[in-house]
């Protein structure tokens, strides 16, 4: 509503709500952070929460952004961050989606977003979550003109309670329909002996609209999202070292031919459409 105390008004800085780190486009690899940031622009006074709240998971992956910045490194591939809060809006969601902006947000109400109507939501897809798709497709189109069909990896956290449950996976490997990726990978993740990996756990992967969705699966793309337990990456040494152990997996798969098909064309269900490169 135009007279919340957590409104933006007209004369927000400009900003940049996407880090890119920079990478070979001839890799063959995007590392994408869709919650990579608890921050939140000073004129949305926090949402109404405490730097207590904000520094939970509620605001952002714990320890995604470290793993990523890792994976880059190791891999010499593009990486794209976000810089702004998940509770500010989820890019991860599709831009009709009802929980885009959550205004409860495990078990905690969110003040700021209480109030927000249709056109606060719009200018925070413009400010925040337009700018992160442009640049995720920018990357993709970069990667193509090396003439090189992209491997989308998304990286995420998940807490290690939920809802007083605990949750014994250290690794979780989400995928929807194209699973070309995913179940090596965690093959080779359960290989390591000490490592609980779940598939399609904690939650199950996949919703439409969301940035593998839009970015991957639409465009026939290999791609996996990867989940770190929040409580093995939280330190920049573990994230590290987590990296290490990533990479390791990955990159005997990511050689494979396979992961440079068009899925679509693969399957022969939507092939008839594809058009695109
Ligand atoms: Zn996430």
């Amino acid at each position: 509503m135009l007279n919340s105390p957590f409104a933006a008004t007209p004369h927000d800085a400009p900003e940049h709500p996407v880090t890119a780190l920079a990478g070979d486009p001839a890799s063959g690899i995007l590392l994408l952070c869709d919650h990579a940031s608890n921050e939140i622009p000073p004129e949305y006074r926090a949402l109404g929460m405490s730097q207590t709240q904000l520094s939970r998971h509620i605001a952002y992956d714990i320890g995604a952004a470290e793993l990523t910045r890792s994976l880059s490194d190791r891999l010499g591939a593009p990486a794209l961050l976000t810089n702004f809060s998940r509770l500010i809006i989820d890019p991860n969601r599709g831009d009709d989606d009802p929980t885009l902006v959550m205004r409860l947000s495990d078990g905690a109400v969110v003040p700021g977003n209480k109030w927000v109507d249709d056109a606060e939501i719009e200018r925070r897809l413009q400010r925040f979550y337009r700018p992160y798709d442009r640049a995720i497709k920018a990357a993709i189109d970069a990667s193509l003109a090396t003439g090189v069909r992209p491997i989308i990896l998304s990286i995420h956290s998940f807490t290690p309670v939920w809802r007083s449950h605990p949750r014994p996976w250290h690794a979780g490997i989400l995928w929807a329909k194209d699973d070309r990726l995913s179940r090596p990978l965690i093959r080779a993740l359960a290989r390591n002996g000490d490592i609980v990996v779940g598939d399609n756990e904690p939650y199950d992967g996949g919703l439409k609209g969301d940035v593998i969705d839009r970015h991957a699966l639409d465009h026939g793309f290999s791609n996996t999202l990867i989940e770190i337990r929040q409580d093995l990456i939280g330190e920049l040494n573990d994230a590290q070292a987590w990296g290490q152990r990533l990479v390791e997996c990955l990159k005997p798969l990511l050689d494979d031919p396979l992961h440079r098909i068009d899925f679509r064309s693969s399957t022969g269900s939507e092939a008839s459409h594809a058009a695109e490169p």
